[in-house]
């Protein structure tokens, strides 16, 4: 594919001083942010790293797989270069990883209160004794951050205290808007800071990097109270039980769930740990009233069918969580029944559709009610629309574009508008793509290695060499072990033993398996002089390839082969 940007060095003195930016994680995908800023010379720069989120694994193609984290190779190879981390806000693409992660960088970690408060939490319930040295900064807080300059702008999307940052350094101002919207009446927290964007745009701003999730979707994103108010009417309207999953990191959709609940005279109950410790760290950062008020889910039995408003997990179709547990009737407390309302007040993440329509099909087949933001105001983005870009373009005036935060398709959208919003450069760069961004001109001036890696169990493997890999192999064509026991001059000693799992029982003409198995290492063995079975790696070999060459004829598919050897001396 032909570029149509430059990969050159020029433009930089040799050796002067540069800013850069490399996104290890979050260009060219939805999730998984981790954007590297550098400044310095070519061979000695400093680092900042803005975010360090995970992605989720894609069912089959990764069977097993918890959750995806970025490789950060380039950065544990040189990590006194790391001057720290900041998180623009809490959600899981863009923190997720932290926990994991951290103990292979150990620098110090910038954050918000809000966004402070959910990582101690989580690392509380899962990291063990870990201790995060996190600086709490306030919304709208300044910082130096070795070379870096850092000043927060707050924003305004789906989840408390989003914030821009600002990163000043001597060769120019960058602006990383982190995820964002223009919303004037979030419901919880405060409206984006308008009047700081556009002072900073006065300023002059060299590049801004930006959120491209909806650069495809025209106008703007509806107000989070639009959707508190239309979730109230509903909930009003519903004549027996309401339950309603969102995100739980949506203090706001929270507060809107229990405010319907007050105004239809419902009592709120809460199901889902997750939801739990959310409620709990927005109550300490003042997100939620002190006396908020629910009940714990035990207590749902004791409620009156039409007074109870039930706010629960699992609206991603998690297996665990509370919606799919109520779907398949099988939840310890909570029930839903003919006549009851459930509502999505969420969007599908791709990836997801299966399992959340599994869950709707259930509910719909039990005699529920189903409500998505298909059908009713019940979900609005967090992500800026087309007309809110074009605002944020006018505001900062960058000299230079770099898209974020998007696919391919999304980025290339973003780049298309930014130029046509009168952008001089535009940039568009996937992950691993080295982008200076002053002194200009912009160019791709490295590639860095990147990556995935896995959460697997307890355990962080590769995504190339690991487990998972074979993983795949076994999930699609089982597996086969032959067990022999031979002597140490190449006699075999007892009939093989044989185990096929994941494999057919009989072939189309009703053979055995097992036999066809048996009669093909008979075959090989016996085709062997017994002088070249004395060498144990030739008889595997040999039994291993006739073993899987007659299942595959059989069957039409090769299975993995394994082959044990016993050898007796005598
Ligand atoms: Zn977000
Ligand atoms: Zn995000």
């Amino acid at each position: 594919m032909a570029r149509d940007r430059g990969r050159s060095s020029g433009g930089a003195e040799q050796g002067g001083d540069e800013f850069v930016l490399v996104a290890l994680g979050g260009m060219g995908e939805i999730g998984m942010n981790a954007y590297l800023y550098g400044y310095g010379p070519a061979k000695a720069r400093n680092w900042l790293l803005v975010d360090l989120g995970i992605t989720f694994p894609e069912g089959e193609f990764d069977p097993g797989v918890d959750v995806i984290l970025p490789d950060l190779r380039f950065l544990e190879e040189d990590r006194a270069s790391l001057s720290g981390i900041v998180l623009t806000h809490a959600h899981e693409d863009h923190v997720g990883a932290v926990i994991d992660l951290w103990p292979r960088l150990e620098v110090p970690i910038y954050a918000t209160p809000f966004t402070a408060g959910m990582l101690k939490a989580k690392a509380a319930e899962f990291g063990g004794r870990m201790k995060l040295p996190i600086n709490v900064l306030p919304m709208g807080g300044r910082t130096q951050i070795g070379p870096f300059e850092i000043e927060l702008i707050t924003m305004s999307h789906s989840i408390p205290e989003p914030s821009a940052v600002a990163i000043r350094t001597p060769a120019g101002l960058a602006l990383h808007t982190g995820d964002w919207k223009l919303d004037q009446t979030p419901f919880v927290g405060d409206p984006p800071d308008e009047r700081r964007l556009e002072t900073l745009g006065g300023e002059g701003v060299r590049a801004l990097i930006c959120d491209s999730t909806n650069a495809m979707r025209d106008g703007r994103s509806p107000s989070e109270s639009d959707i508190a108010s239309s979730i109230a009417k509903i909930v009003k309207a519903a004549p027996k039980r309401v339950a309603i999953t969102t995100f739980s990191s949506n203090v706001a959709r929270i507060k809107a769930v229990a405010d319907a609940a007050t105004a239809s005279g419902r009592t709120l109950v809460v199901a889902g740990r997750a939801m739990h410790r959310v409620i709990e760290v927005a109550r300490e950062t003042g997100y939620l009233p002190e006396d908020f008020r629910y009940v714990d889910q035990q207590q749902f039995k004791y409620i009156d069918r039409s007074k109870v408003l039930l706010l629960c997990t699992g609206s991603q179709g998690e297996p665990r969580a509370a919606m799919a547990r109520m779907a398949d009737n099988d939840h310890p407390d909570v029930q839903v029944a003919k006549g009851d309302l459930v509502v999505f007040s969420s969007r599908t993440i791709p990836g997801n559709e299966k399992d959340v329509g599994r869950i709707q099909n259930a509910f719909v087949r039990m005699g529920c009610e189903v409500l998505t933001d298909a059908e009713a105001l019940v979900h609005v983005t967090g992500h800026p629309r087309r007309d809110e870009l074009k605002q944020m373009y006018q505001w900062i005036k960058p000299e230079l574009a770099v898209p974020m935060h998007g696919e391919a398709r999304h980025i290339r959208a973003h780049a298309e508008l930014a130029r046509a919003a009168g952008v001089p450069e535009v940039m568009p760069a996937y992950n691993g793509e080295m982008v200076r961004l002053a002194p200009g001109p912009a160019a791709i001036i490295d590639d860095v290695p990147v990556g995935r890696l896995f959460r697997d169990g307890r355990l962080i493997v590769s995504s190339i060499e690991g487990p998972v890999r074979d993983r795949r192999r076994l999930a699609i064509a089982g597996i086969c072990v032959v067990a022999l026991v031979m002597s140490d001059r190449g006699e075999v000693l007892a009939d093989p033993e044989i185990v096929l799992d994941g494999v057919p029982e009989k072939d189309a003409d009703g053979e055995e398996m097992y036999d066809v198995v048996a009669d093909a290492v008979d075959g090989a063995l016996d085709s062997m002089p017994q002088k070249r079975r004395k060498d144990v790696e030739t008889v595997r070999e040999a039994v291993r390839r006739a073993a899987r060459a007659a299942i595959g004829s059989a069957w039409g598919k090769k299975p993995v082969c394994k082959v044990l050897i016993s050898v007796i001396d005598d």
